[in-house]
């Protein structure tokens, strides 16, 4: 099995490492990941500026990957039609320091990285690290978490194309209490804006919004990862809101010339 592992925090991440170290005991891994940090880019691309491509080598002179000039997103479709010399089987992405559920979906790089390999119909798995301060992040228990739920979904969904969000929770509290399948959250967090003021005496802001949702709906990620359950969401990109759709194209025809 062939396996291209991306992720948001940069090729050298901690939680890349941890992940690579435990899916090289499923295949062959290849990784395309992001050069330097891209938390929170969404599912961002780059037109403007070159995409710069380097190797990177594991301590041992191996070749590690490469390291991409650009985001998430960026580097899956260049792993995919430029990098790779086959097709992979499985997208990875992660493992990213800090949670990716609720609507934070929608703000992840991790994810976003996930859906572009869901774009092009390989089985992609997006996993995040909870992450509680001041606690160490522990990658590789994580990983080893990560490994066994990669390979469950592998025995039913390898090749299907579909798309998963796999967080763990934080695990200073002990190991995870069990795996739920949950909806992914959909309440708002409190957006919080730090008022600083530079040296040259321009106001800017710092966003610290808090990872406590406004109100809680029982049974997402959002409060199975914070009763301490590994969560696994399917996702899907379409967009469209099919509860409205009909209602829409019939209560609007085209607008005719007065
Ligand atoms: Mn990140």
């Amino acid at each position: 099995m062939h396996i291209l592992l991306t992720n948001d925090d940069g090729i050298y991440a901690p939680g890349l490492r941890a992940l690579r170290q435990e899916l090289l005991s499923l295949g062959r891994v290849s990784v395309v990941a992001p050069a330097t940090e891209q938390s929170a880019v969404g599912h961002s691309i780059t037109l403007l500026t070159p995409l710069i491509v380097q190797p990177v080598h594991d301590v041992d002179g191996s070749l590690l990957g490469w390291a991409v000039e650009g985001k998430p997103a960026d580097c899956v479709k260049l792993a995919l039609v430029e990098l790779l010399d086959e097709t992979p089987d499985l997208i990875v992405s992660g493992i990213n320091a800090g949670s990716n559920v609720g609507i934070n979906v929608l703000y992840s790089g991790t994810v976003a990285a996930a859906i572009e390999g869901a774009f092009f119909g390989i089985t992609s798995i997006a996993v995040s690290l909870e992450y509680r301060d001041p606690v160490q992040l522990d990658f590789a228990e994580a990983a080893r978490w990560a490994r066994r739920l990669i390979v469950q979904l592998l025995e039913k969904y390898r090749g299907s194309g579909r798309l998963f969000n796999i967080n763990i929770p934080s695990l200073d509290a002990g190991p995870p209490k069990g795996v739920r399948v949950v909806p992914q959250g959909i309440v708002r967090y409190r957006e919080q804006f730090q008022r600083r003021t530079d040296p040259r005496g321009r106001v800017y802001f710092w966003s610290m919004p808090e990872l406590v949702p406004l109100q809680t709906t029982p049974d997402t990620d959002v409060t199975a990862l914070a009763e301490g359950y590994i969560t696994l969401t399917p996702l899907h990109f379409d967009l469209t809101d099919y509860r409205h759709l009909e209602t829409l194209q019939r209560d609007f025809t085209t607008p005719g010339h007065r």
